[in-house]
């Protein structure tokens, strides 16, 4: 016999969008990341209302429920981990609503991000925020991340373009958050505590946008060093230069290798670092940067400054550089994806203290990143299967966090903390921190049912990547 809030469910929201079968609840049990937990029940919500609905009906019963975009979450964000509910928004119709008037966009909480970006685009408008998963993810899930991209070095990310948003709370009401206004300073600024809150505030059912005007013109430049060292001086005396790049990545060599393995694109194998670079603004302005930026280059020692002519031929660097996550991914089975941050003048110490760290527990670690905002993407490549292998993977992982913080860094620039850091979160932010945080959330979800078991620890909780 079903459970009586399912039944409940079922006849608020219908029984073919509450699902409890088998096979369903296991489509919905993992994410980008490697747990895996199962749901009791996966509803598939098309309006607030439902949502609504839902909500109500899970404070009526205490069930936990788990909101899910598209579950590319690298952190475990839309993972069950107390069973009860996910809650699909994926399944919500898609909507980009453009005023360009105001230079704004209302969007439905399913939308993919990338469809935001080609609706801007038609008005010759831009969406900064650009996550690499961007093709793949929703506007909720970024929202609800914080998300960044490359374009985060120049336009910033995810809370720097919503300015309103629609949230059901934990407990079933509908509240607005910001407005439709550039500028908004009434009370405190609920809209940007509930972007980046990984769904444990309350669900997104809508936003506003903040658009600005597609630059005109852009320029790629890729260069390739023969250290690290080196690549990270070329960063550094780029970005003190006066000149502001809209990208500004790298890979390293492993990472190249790994790319002309899985798909030739012509990305030099012999050296230790590839940085690639784009530059917008009007042509003008962008040819004479990109000379300068050349320069700087060849003057630290460049083994090759490429700079396309075409725009296929850029295109096809950036397409080398969105290509290192599946190319990697090809190497083992599991991949561990980092996202630690250090202020941009430490990334040759975090690079060097993960060259240590690849050697000490002997793992597969390569990296890539976005240089220009120092959001290095340690991965590491493993097998989930190998439990030896596994425990040096974990104590690898909880020497990258340390590192990243003594650096002066964070443990996530981008992918959040989920079940994956949580139990770091005090080494950042201090016990003091750590409780104010939790005495938000317990304000907000008095009966602990929104996303339960994320970003704080339970007590004695530590990373475990192993079945143990
Ligand atoms: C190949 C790949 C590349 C990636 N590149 C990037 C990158 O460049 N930058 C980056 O920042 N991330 C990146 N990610 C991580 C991931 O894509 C982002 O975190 C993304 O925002 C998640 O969106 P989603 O729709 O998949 O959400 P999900 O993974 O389903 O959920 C993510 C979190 O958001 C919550 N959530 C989802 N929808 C809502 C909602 N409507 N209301 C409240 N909470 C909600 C969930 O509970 C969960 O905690 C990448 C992932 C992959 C697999």
């Amino acid at each position: 016999m079903e459970a009586q809030w399912i039944t409940a469910l079922q006849q608020r929201i219908g029984k073919e969008r509450v699902q409890t079968g088998t096979a369903d609840r296991h489509s919905y049990s993992y994410d980008g990341s490697f747990g895996e937990f199962l749901p009791e029940a996966v509803v598939q919500v098309r309006s607030t209302a439902e949502v609504v609905a839902v909500m109500e009906t899970a404070n009526a019963f205490l069930v936990p429920v788990t909101p899910r975009g598209q579950g590319t979450c690298l952190s475990g964000g839309p993972l069950p981990v107390k069973g009860g509910i996910v809650l699909d928004m994926s399944q919500w119709p898609s909507s980009v609503d453009i005023t360009p008037g105001d230079l704004t966009a209302r969007v439905s909480p399913g939308t993919l991000t990338a469809a935001i970006h080609a609706a801007a685009e038609e008005h010759g408008l831009m969406y900064p925020p650009d996550p690499s998963s961007a093709h793949v993810s929703t506007i909720g899930g970024n929202l609800a991340e914080n998300s960044g991209g490359p374009r985060g070095l120049k336009y910033g990310v995810t809370k720097d373009y919503v300015i309103g948003l629609e949230v059901v709370t934990p407990e079933g009401k509908i509240m607005q958050a910001g407005g439709s206004t550039i500028k908004n300073v009434t009370g405190f600024d609920l809209t940007k505590l509930i972007v980046g809150s990984e769904g444990v505030l309350g669900v997104i059912t809508a936003a506003t946008l903040k658009l600005i005007p597609k630059p005109p013109a852009v320029q790629t430049i890729m260069a390739s060093f023969a250290s690290m060292e080196t690549a990270g001086e070329a960063i550094s005396t780029t970005l003190t230069s006066g000149i502001l790049p809209a990208k500004m990545e790298f890979i390293d060599q492993a990472c190249a290798l790994a790319v002309e393995a899985y798909q030739p694109s012509g990305l030099p194998t012999d050296a230790a670092a590839i940085v690639m670079i784009e530059l917008d603004g009007n042509e003008e302005s962008i040819q004479v940067e990109a000379r300068q930026v050349s320069q700087i280059m060849k003057e630290l020692g460049a083994l090759e400054v490429i700079e396309p002519k075409t725009p296929e031929a850029a295109a096809a660097i950036w397409k080398a550089r969105k290509m290192v996550s599946p190319a990697i991914a090809k190497i083992k089975p599991t991949k561990v994806s980092e996202d630690a941050t250090v202020p941009r003048s430490q990334i040759p110490a975090m690079t060097a203290r993960l060259a240590d760290i690849r050697e000490k527990y002997s793992v597969s670690l390569v990296v890539f990143g976005h240089a220009g905002d120092g959001n290095l993407h340690p991965n590491i490549l493993c097998d989930k299967r190998d439990q030896e292998e596994m425990k040096r993977v974990e104590l690898a992982v909880g020497e990258i966090f340390e590192a990243a913080i003594e650096l002066g860094g964070t443990l996530s620039g981008e992918h959040g903390i989920g079940t994956m850091k949580s139990s770091f979160m005090e080494q950042e932010l201090g016990a003091v921190g750590v409780d104010m945080m939790r005495r938000i959330k317990d304000a907000w979800d008095p009966n602990g049912i929104m996303n339960p078991g994320k970003i704080f620890a339970e007590p004695g909780q530590r990373l475990v990547l192993t079945d143990e």
